[in-house]
């Protein structure tokens, strides 16, 4: 509903509380375009404009332009919460602030979630603002903090909440307040972007003034390579032996787990963006002077020009990078030749490792015909969408929940491997399904121990499928469609009502389309 108190905006600043009444009561589920109208005539056109040039968005073919996911600020905010002395702060409705507090608790955030309240007169007389900037003041105990982050969700963002406004540091505290609304950023992985960017960027100022502190377990002998991407904790051991042979170690892990890890991330030797959407945080290792290097070690074919790339990027001989070659893709071939993949498999995600999860499953011998990936293509994910497409996989960047669900119904495969709404249909339609989010992402991907993992959780799911057989045959379409729901006695059925409804339907179908081409 979009109701609410007639506040008549005072002379000083125009133009944002012109803006914020309309912008109050809207959100994700409407108003997306005046909302982006309403943030850039509030002063925050350069901020959004820098997020279109980081994260495109594909061009409007269909319903949708931007891919469904969670909240994309969930995003940052976990970043925020996964940071030793971190306090993270949310600016925003509070029914946005209730599911992304839940939704955090729910991964495990073990932490309080700040939040600073507003309503349509705080919002537009700059109370707000003043709010933010106590709440900050409170916050910045450098006993307890080193960094505090205020997280502007889609509303005050709109009405130009100016959080650049805020002192960069308090007592030592670092202050870092970013714009992550929906509207702006498309999905949660790239709002983990915005945050490690934002971060990178103040440890880098930070590194050019003078002296900052070292890791805490000193800064290593071996020029390391910095991984960027959160990944299953088996796989950064897995990297660093593969990265021995060359005289090279793993580094910090980005987004990073304490303030100081930003310094060691920017000190490593090359970069590895292992998950491809981070845009913004490797414009900041870039303007570090650091080499940038897409792809991962997946597979024989993925490791052995990972290895290659990274060794070429660090300046290791050619001599060097054979011997790593050769100690980890001896033992892959092994594994691979050991067990196989019987099926045929779609696959599609939110998480940005759906390429590199692809060409796993094709070197383990899957028949695999899609993946579809919320995120956009990058230069770092060009070589796998390449190599996928070679192979004959469909790839769609960018896909939404209609492309994943028609992969499904199109390639009927033994294996649907998906998020939540791809998975529900996937098992509706009596296919053997896998959340990529909980089964896939959460096991090692890389090296030797990636090609091992797979093999087996894919094969067992499969193997299902006489089960899903059985309870489709004994459930029969019970509780189908409108069928669902408890009945005291045998659902009736009004065919004059559906055909109204069809008729309506298709009447408003017909309608719709006039007006796309007539706009
Ligand atoms: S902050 Fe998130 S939940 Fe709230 S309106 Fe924006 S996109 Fe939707």
């Amino acid at each position: 509903m979009d109701r609410i108190i007639p506040i008549q905006p005072a002379a000083a600043e125009p133009s944002a509380q012109a803006i914020a009444p309309s912008a109050d009561g809207l959100g994700c589920a409407t108003g997306k375009d005046a909302m982006h109208q309403a943030a850039v005539a509030a002063g925050k056109g350069e901020v959004l404009a820098q997020y279109a040039a980081d994260y495109p968005l594909q061009p409007k073919a269909g319903p949708h332009d931007q891919p469904q996911s969670m909240c994309p600020a969930f995003g940052s905010l976990r970043v925020g919460l996964r940071m030793r002395r971190t306090a993270t702060i949310l600016s925003g409705s509070a029914c946005c602030v209730y599911g992304l507090t839940f939704t955090s608790h729910f991964y495990g955030a073990r932490r309080s979630v700040g939040y600073v309240p507003f309503n349509s007169e705080t919002l537009v007389t700059g109370k707000l603002f003043e709010d933010i900037r106590e709440a900050v003041h409170a916050q910045a105990d450098p006993a307890q903090v080193d960094a505090v982050v205020v997280i502007n969700l889609c509303v005050p963002s709109a009405s130009g909440v100016p959080l650049q406004l805020l002192p960069k540091e308090i007592n030592g505290v670092r202050i870092i307040g970013i714009d992550v609304p929906g509207f702006g950023v498309p999905t949660h992985a790239e709002a983990k972007d915005v945050l490690a960017a934002a971060m990178l960027r103040y440890a880098r100022t930070e590194a050019a003034a003078g002296p900052v502190a070292a890791p805490r377990q000193g800064r290593g002998a071996l020029p390391a390579v910095t991984l960027l991407g959160e990944m299953f904790p088996a796989d950064p051991p897995g990297i660093a032996q593969m990265l021995a042979p060359m005289g090279l170690a793993v580094g910090t892990v980005v987004p990073t787990r304490e303030w100081r890890e930003l310094y060691a991330a920017l000190d490593g030797a090359v970069v590895a963006a292992i998950h491809p959407f981070y845009t913004a945080s490797v414009r900041e290792f870039e303007a570090a002077g650091r080499p940038v290097v897409g792809s991962a070690p997946v597979g024989v074919e993925g490791t052995h020009d990972w290895l290659g790339a990274i060794g070429a990027a660090a300046g290791v001989a050619s001599d060097k990078i054979d011997a790593a070659r050769n100690a980890t893709l001896s033992a892959m071939r092994g594994v691979l030749a050991a067990q196989k993949i019987q099926g045929r498999i779609t696959l599609s995600g939110y998480e940005g490792s759906e390429l590199l999860v692809g060409r796993l499953l094709v070197e383990c011998g899957a028949d695999l015909r899609y993946v579809g990936s919320a995120c956009p293509a990058t230069p770092w994910n060009a070589a796998d969408a390449d190599w996928l497409r070679s192979k004959g996989v469909h790839v769609q960047m960018r896909a939404s929940l209609e492309q994943d669900l028609a992969a499904v119904s199109e390639w009927k495969p033994n294996l649907a491997i998906g998020t939540t709404p791809v998975v529900q249909a996937a098992k509706q339609a009596c296919i053997p399904s896998l959340y990529f989010t909980n089964l896939i992402s959460a096991r090692p991907l890389m090296g030797v121990a990636g090609a091992g993992s797979l093999v087996q959780v894919i094969n067992g799911a499969i193997a299902n499928q006489a089960r899903f057989d059985r309870m489709h045959e004994f459930f029969g379409n019970v509780g189908d469609g409108d069928r669902a729901g408890v009945w005291t006695e045998e659902p009736r059925e009004f065919p004059a009502f559906r055909a109204d409804t069809r008729r309506m339907n298709e009447k408003a179908a017909k309608r719709r389309k006039a007006e796309e081409m007539g706009g």
